[in-house]
C-alpha cells in the first residue's frame, strides 16, 4: 500500500490556525460564532424598514421630505460601519513558526538557565521601555510569540490580536487595531440613528392623535402597532448603544483600550501611567479616529504550497502532471517556494533551501526549476513528493 502525497498551490487564509472563519476567498474574516451579528443586523433592518414603510411616507409628507432622505443615509452609514467592523482583519497576528518557536524556547531557557526540579520557572516576560515607563511584553504559550504592546490573546478567536480592545458578539469579530475607529463610528452612528427614530416615532404619533382628535390605544391600527414596537426597540437599545458610545468616547480620550481599563493596567498602581496618552484630549481622540491605518500582517490571500495525502488511485490519475517535489510550510509571511511576488535578491537563497531540503526519491532531479505560483486557485497538482510505506 502506498501514500501518495499531493503538491497544490492555496491560499493562506484555508491554513491559519485559530477559529476565525472567512468568506469571498479570504476578503471577509470573522469569528466563528455569529449568531449575535444575525440579531444585530436583524434588529437594525427590521426597526428601520417599519421606520421607512410606516413613518417615513407620514412625516415626509406633514413635516419635511428631508426627514426620510437624513434617515436613510444615516442607515446606510450605520450598515458601512458595521460590516466593515465585521468583515475585517482586527490585526490578528501570526503565529510562530515551528522553527521560530524552537528558536525563542532555546532563548528562554539559555536566559533562565537550569531550574531546579520541583521549582516553578521565572515568568515568560520582557521588559521594553515606551515614553520613560516599562512595559512588559507576556508570553503566548498558544502563538509562541512574545505578544507586542497593547497585544492579548482572545479566547474566543484564538488568535493574539494587536492593541486588543474586546471581542464583540454584536459584530461578530474581535475590536482591535485594525477595526477600533470603525466600531467606534458604528456605535455612535447607531446612537444617533436610535435616537432620530425614537423622535420621529414619538412626533408621528403625536401628530396623528392630535390630527383625528382621539387617543390611541395599542393597537388601534396595524400601523400604530408597528409603531409603538419601534419605540419600545428604540427605547432599550438607547440606553445600552448611547452608554456604550459614551464609555468609548471616554476611553478614546485616554487613548486607552477597554481591556486595559478593565484590567487596571494604568491605574496608577506601581506608579505605572498610560504611556501612550498624550496627555491632551484632542491629540489622543486624532490619534485614534484619525491616525494611520494599519495593513494587515496575515496576507490572507497570500499563495502557500500545501502537501496533502491522497490514496493511490488519485495519485496515479494525478502522477502524469508530476514534477517537483516540495517541502510543507506554513508560513504565512513569505513562500517558500519562489514566486512572482518573491523579492529577486531573496530568490537564490529560497531555491538553495529547497533543494537542500531532503528530498524522498531522486527520480525528480529538477526540483531547483520549481514552477512559478501563476496560477491564482488551489487547481491542484503541479508536483507530486510521495512517500512509500510499505
Ligand atoms: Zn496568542
Ligand atoms: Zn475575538
Amino acid at each position: 500500500m502506498s501514500a501518495v502525497m499531493i503538491t497544490r498551490k492555496v491560499r493562506k487564509w484555508e491554513k491559519l490556525p485559530g477559529k476565525n472563519t472567512f468568506c469571498c476567498d479570504g476578503r471577509v474574516m470573522m469569528a466563528r460564532q455569529k449568531g449575535v451579528f444575525y440579531l444585530t443586523l436583524f434588529l437594525i433592518i427590521g426597526t428601520c424598514s417599519l421606520f421607512f414603510a410606516f413613518e417615513c411616507p407620514y412625516l415626509a409628507v406633514h413635516l419635511s421630505p428631508a426627514i426620510p432622505v437624513f434617515a436613510v443615509l444615516l442607515f446606510l452609514f450605520v450598515m458601512a460601519m458595521l460590516l466593515r467592523t465585521s468583515f475585517s482583519d482586527p490585526g490578528v497576528l501570526p503565529r510562530a513558526l515551528p522553527e521560530e518557536a524552537t528558536f525563542i524556547e532555546m532563548e528562554i531557557e539559555a536566559a533562565n538557565g537550569n531550574v531546579p526540579a520541583g521549582q516553578r520557572p521565572p515568568p515568560r516576560i520582557r521588559n521594553v521601555q515606551i515614553n520613560n515607563q516599562i512595559v512588559k511584553l507576556k508570553y503566548c504559550y498558544t502563538c509562541k510569540i512574545f505578544r507586542p504592546p497593547r497585544a492579548s490573546h482572545c479566547s474566543i478567536c484564538d488568535n493574539c490580536v494587536d492593541r486588543f480592545d474586546h471581542h464583540c458578539p454584536w459584530v461578530g469579530n474581535c475590536v482591535g487595531k485594525r477595526n477600533y475607529r470603525y466600531f467606534y463610528l458604528f456605535t455612535l452612528s447607531l446612537s444617533l440613528l436610535t435616537i432620530y427614530i425614537f423622535t420621529f416615532d414619538i412626533v408621528h404619533v403625536v401628530m396623528r392623535k392630535y390630527q383625528t382628535h382621539r387617543c390611541i390605544v395599542w393597537p388601534a391600527s396595524p400601523e400604530t402597532g408597528f409603531t409603538v414596537l419601534e419605540v419600545l426597540v428604540c427605547f432599550f437599545t438607547l440606553w445600552s448603544v448611547v452608554g456604550l458610545t459614551g464609555f468609548h468616547t471616554y476611553l478614546i480620550s485616554l487613548n486607552q483600550t477597554t481591556n486595559e481599563d478593565i484590567k487596571g493596567s494604568w491605574s496608577g498602581k506601581n506608579r505605572v501611567q498610560n504611556p501612550y496618552s498624550h496627555k491632551n484630549i484632542i491629540k489622543n481622540c486624532c490619534e485614534v479616529l484619525c491616525g494611520p491605518t494599519y495593513p494587515s500582517v496575515l496576507d490572507r490571500r497570500g499563495l502557500m504550497q500545501d502537501i496533502s495525502p491522497v490514496s493511490a488511485t488519485s495519485a496515479t490519475l494525478s502522477s502524469s502532471s508530476s514534477v517537483n517535489p516540495v517541502p510543507q510550510t506554513t508560513k504565512t509571511t513569505a513562500p517558500l517556494i519562489p514566486n512572482e511576488h518573491t523579492p529577486d535578491d531573496a530568490k537564490p537563497n529560497i531555491a538553495a533551501s529547497v533543494q537542500a531540503s531532503p528530498s524522498p526519491k531522486e527520480e525528480h532531479p529538477s526540483a531547483s526549476k520549481l514552477p512559478p505560483l501563476a496560477s491564482p486557485e488551489t487547481d491542484v497538482e503541479t508536483s507530486i513528493a510521495k512517500d512509500k510505506t510499505h
